[in-house]
């Protein structure tokens, strides 16, 4: 009976994300968000990501930090997935989800796919690296043994601006 109830759980665990409200789902993004403010406050591409259990319990959080790491792998999502894996003691985080303020290129999209994670809930769109669909769509390619469900358009204005303005500043310190 008890490992009944076990499977049980284990059962209503795996379904509880589908359940998240839309409240839920920006509440994410949110922090993702506030990631992403820190990002342009140490002079970074504000991108921000939030990875979560389907729980709704928060596994890690992290910030664009290339420029001042000077390396060219430090994008929000790497280093989430870097922290969820060593919290997690597992390569798989295939019972996570990600909020992502901007869609990921295609070194995220392809570690995103290589820890096999469910879904990925992204803000702006990027047509000019984006690997949700904007330039292809890595994320959900026939082939690969792996696929990511793909939820656009949570808090996109406000995941947008962010990164106008960030680079509108970047212009006006280079007089450009
Ligand atoms: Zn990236």
């Amino acid at each position: 009976m008890a490992l009944f109830d076990g499977l049980k759980e284990n059962h209503e665990d795996y379904t509880s994300y589908l359940d998240w409200t839309e409240e839920d789902k920006l509440k994410y993004m949110e922090m993702a968000y506030k990631e992403a403010e820190r990002a342009f406050e140490e002079g970074d591409v504000p991108i921000g990501c939030v990875i979560v259990d389907f729980d709704g319990k928060v596994i890690s959080k992290a910030y664009n930090r290339r420029n001042r790491d000077g390396n060219t792998t430090s994008h929000a999502e790497i280093i989430a997935i870097q922290q969820a894996c060593k919290k997690m003691g597992d390569w798989r985080l295939e019972d996570c989800v990600m909020f992502v303020t901007l869609e990921p290129c295609p070194m995220c999209a392809g570690a995103i796919l290589q820890a096999r994670m469910k879904k990925v809930f992204i803000g702006a769109m990027n047509s000019k690296a984006g690997c949700a669909g904007s330039v292809i769509n890595l994320l959900q390619t026939a082939g690969f043994n792996h696929a990511v469900e793909i939820e656009k358009g949570l808090m996109q204005e406000k995941c947008s601006t962010i990164l106008s303005d960030f680079f509108e500043e970047v212009r006006k310190e280079n007089n450009i």
